[in-house]
């Protein structure tokens, strides 16, 4: 493995030595994580508060001191660059978000907007010139906790929805979006997607099991899940739960549990990628001794293809025209929403599995079953993430962790995969 080939991409110039410096971006992350953090030792810096301010100005003083020039759009997604020899090539970029959940961690969004800035602080220190411009990024309201729609500065830069719309919308206390922006400074004058980009990667945890479970260092992210989500509705009859003989019941809430576990069983004939969940139902009258007369719940999909979640809405619809048929009792099945698959771009992916295994790093394939900015730059440019492992799988919840050599592993692949696309043109 250390054999190495040299990449056509690095011009012949040997950077197989090249590593970040873990011990600083380590430095980094704790230091961010001072700024709203929590008793419990997790973070609490929701998107557009003055603490959100606060963790903004200092990675923004982080790049500036590192000689980075900032550009920031209307939404407040921020934008900090490093120019390459050949500025007229679209810039190679990498980042994620900073703002947090209520009961957040360390490291979701966080790691990934470090990782770029230690990428940007190597070269500065290693001298490497690149032919194309490298750049860090990070979005506005990632985690959709105080102001939905979630992944908003990415979907607004990716036009799903218009700066308007995301403007518009209000926290619980009727504060807007628009307003708050304003308030701590971040409304620049850039047009959303007014920024042409070349490739982006992502850097994240995990927020799942599998690498920790397998043992390995590098997740090389194929896709990001595609999600459909429904109402289901069962209508029978309320009943006394003493007089009414089983047989002349038409019990909403035993109906509904056969198609929650159908939910399940679909998922599972649809393995590897398949994701079924009911997380939230709703009983009435939910009095112990009346026979159910409607249950209303939720169901979640998920597939690495929209193909494969297609067929997973196509057994589902079958099933219930079935039991519905079967039982005599009305059904209704509502979509609510849906987000199309992302599937990350070959080149990315090989240049994150080349990265890994350049640097010795045991990597494997893997999904992503939780939304990313990624997700809609994969609509705008070729896109590729890096996962690495955290502590139990366990992310949002103030306990998330990943251990320093995770962090490091997963920055220096972030650095070989940036540079192998941005090119190398000299290094002192
Ligand atoms: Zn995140």
């Amino acid at each position: 493995m250390s054999s190495e080939v040299v990449s056509p991409d690095t011009n012949g110039i040997d950077i197989s030595d090249l590593r970040v410096d873990g011990e600083r971006l380590w430095q980094s992350l704790m230091d961010l994580a001072q700024i709203g953090a929590t008793p419990k030792g997790g973070v609490c810096r929701l998107t557009l508060t003055d603490l959100d301010r606060q963790g903004r100005d200092l990675v923004v003083s982080w790049g500036k001191a590192a000689g980075l020039s900032v550009e920031i759009d209307q939404i407040g997604n921020v934008f900090m660059r490093r120019p390459g020899r050949n500025n007229a090539l679209l810039p190679i970029v990498a980042g994620s978000h900073i703002d947090t959940q209520p009961t957040g961690g360390k490291f979701d969004g966080n790691f990934g907007v470090l990782s770029a800035l230690e990428v940007m602080r190597t070269l500065n220190e290693r001298g490497i010139e690149t032919e194309a411009p490298v750049e860090m990024v990070f979005w506005t309201n990632e985690e959709g906790s105080r102001f939905v729609p979630v992944m908003m500065g990415s979907g607004v830069f990716a036009g799903i929805f218009p700066l308007e719309v995301a403007y518009a919308a209000t926290d619980t206390e009727g504060k807007s979006v628009k307003d708050e922006l304003f308030k701590i400074g971040y409304a620049g004058d850039v047009v959303p997607g007014d920024h042409p980009i070349g490739a982006y990667f992502e850097a994240h945890i995990e927020q799942g099991p599998i690498l920790e479970d397998q043992d390995i260092t590098i997740g090389v992210v194929q896709a990001v899940l595609g999600i459909r989500w429904y109402d289901c509705v069962v209508t029978g009859m309320e009943s006394h739960a003493g007089p009414t003989p089983m047989a002349m019941r038409k019990d909403a809430l035993q109906v509904a549990t056969h198609i929650m576990q159908e939910v399940v069983n679909i998922a599972g004939q649809f393995a590897p990628h398949g994701r079924g969940t009911v997380g939230m139902v709703q009983v009435h009258p939910n009095s112990r001794n009346v026979v159910p007369g409607s249950v209303k719940f939720s169901i979640d999909f998920r597939n690495m293809t929209d193909a494969d979640v297609d067929k997973m809405d196509a057994a589902l619809k079958a099933y219930i025209a079935q039991i519905a048929e079967k039982t005599g009792l009305s059904i209704t099945l509502q979509q609510v929403s849906h987000y199309p698959a992302a599937p990350f771009h070959p080149d990315c992916k090989e240049a994150v599995r080349r990265a890994a295994q350049k640097l010795g790093y045991s990597s494997m394939d893997i999904v992503s079953g939780a939304g990313h900015d990624a997700v809609y730059m994969s609509m705008l440019a070729p896109t590729g993430m890096i996962f690495i492992p955290c502590k139990d799988g366990i992310s949002h919840n103030e306990i998330e962790y990943s251990a320093p050599e995770q962090v490091t592993a997963g920055a220096n692949v972030l650095l070989h995969a940036m540079l192998e696309k941005a090119g190398v043109v000299s290094r002192s």
